[in-house]
């Protein structure tokens, strides 16, 4: 018997949950593009964009998903021929790297397989034998949305500086931008990229590049900038139409509006970090007791570099795709495809699947996606360990008391 009927949830990484407000603060005539409202709540934006990534740097706003923020930033940095050290940590990290080779740069990736964060004695090294500093810039994600992968961005700074090395540090927040802890200038990142529809609650279409004094300078003899992706104009106070690079993304702009304010300002950034590490901490204590019976794993070992946005497991024997399958079927819950932890097409791929705690969710969001697994898993008989929801619960009650 389906029970799906009523709000069906998503919670697969992206696109997140979507405050009916924010949805409710873009329902409008088009406004003017040249003066008026749209200008001053751009302003704030743009502002809050600053607050959110905790920088005072550069923040470029394109009509873009993430893969474009990607080329922007690429096409910024870069001239072709020049080189990247990519740090990949699973398939989105692997991914900006192909942008970056298909956009004409030399990529040399380090690769940390699946399940463990990168290593900054690895970059260290790495960068230490690059005697000739032919290396511009080095990328890395933040938290790679297929693996769940926290890396330690200021580690991979610490490691930078013992190398001596003049590259920028260039980081892929589009999963972990306004859940997981990030403080651009404090760990000196130069370049940092993301994208409206995870924990920023808009719809997708925007990508953010936010950039440093240093990332500009750098990036002035870049030839892969063409007139769209260029970030020098967007750096500079101008006028409105540049600041875009044509027509302003007007509605998408009062989303933002809406939901840049509910993070910083009402809930507070830091309460909102806490909040998904809260959630996150939930839905780990469920797989870890669920995980004492049967065939199923957390993918990342070491809490300390697990993500506070997504969760990446593995049910064996395809229980991962089943399971998908009955919770959105049955109950209404769509949780994410594994990703890129086995190649395509082979047959492993239905034992993986992300659970999503990114933006608008709370304590009976995550506990009612961990509930109708648990009752999914039981209709389908795979085996578990007892007491996953309980765990959960035990998690909240600790976190709220
Ligand atoms: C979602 C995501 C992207 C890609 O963003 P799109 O908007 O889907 O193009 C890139 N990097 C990470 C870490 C992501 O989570």
């Amino acid at each position: 018997m389906p029970l799906s009927h009523g709000r069906p949830y998503l919670a697969i990484p992206g696109p997140s949950v979507m405050p009916d407000r924010v949805l409710r603060a873009m329902h409008r005539a088009s406004p003017n593009i040249y003066a008026g409202e749209l200008v001053e709540v751009t302003a704030r934006v743009v502002a809050d964009l600053r607050r959110v990534a905790c920088t005072t740097g550069h923040v470029a706003i394109y009509m873009a998903n993430g893969h474009g923020a990607w080329e922007a930033s690429i096409a910024n940095m870069f001239s072709r021929g020049d080189k990247a050290l990519v740090l990949v940590t699973g398939r989105f990290g692997a991914q900006w790297s192909l942008h970056a080779r298909a956009m004409g740069v030399e990529t040399q990736e380090i690769d940390f397989g699946t399940a463990s964060p990168a290593d900054p004695a690895r970059l260290e090294a790495a960068l230490r034998a690059d005697t000739r500093h032919e290396i511009r810039a080095v990328l890395v994600s933040h938290v790679d949305t297929a693996t769940s992968v926290c890396n330690d961005i200021a580690a991979i700074r610490a490691a930078m500086d013992a190398a001596g090395h003049p590259a920028l540090l260039a980081v892929d927040g589009v999963a972990s931008l306004g859940c997981d802890p990030f403080h651009m200038d404090d760990w000196g990142v130069d370049v940092f990229v993301s994208a409206s529809q995870k924990g920023l609650m808009v719809p997708p279409g925007l990508g953010f590049v936010w950039f440093s004094d240093k990332a500009l300078e750098a990036g002035r003899k870049s030839d892969l900038r063409t007139p769209y992706w260029d970030w020098t104009a967007r750096a500079l106070p101008q006028m409105f139409y540049q600041h875009f690079g044509g027509t302003a993304p007007t509605h998408h702009l009062y989303g933002l509006s809406e939901s840049l304010p509910m993070i910083l300002d009402e809930e507070g950034l830091s309460a909102t970090w806490d909040r998904h590490a809260t959630l996150a901490r939930a839905v780990w204590a469920a797989f870890d007791a669920w995980s004492q019976e049967g065939d199923i794993a957390l993918n990342v070992p070491d809490p300390a570099y697990r993500a506070h946005c997504v969760t990446a497991v593995r049910i064996g024997d395809g229980g991962a795709g089943r399971l998908r399958q009955w919770c959105e079927e049955v109950a209404g819950v769509t949780l994410g495809i594994g990703l890129g932890m086995v190649p395509f097409g082979d047959p492993r791929e239905g034992d993986f699947l992300r659970v999503a705690h990114m933006g608008h969710v709370n304590a009976h969001m995550t506990l009612g996606v961990l509930g109708v697994m648990e009752a999914g898993m039981q209709a389908l008989r795979i085996p578990h360990g007892r007491g996953g929801i309980a765990a959960a619960a035990g998690a909240l009650a600790v976190s709220a008391s």
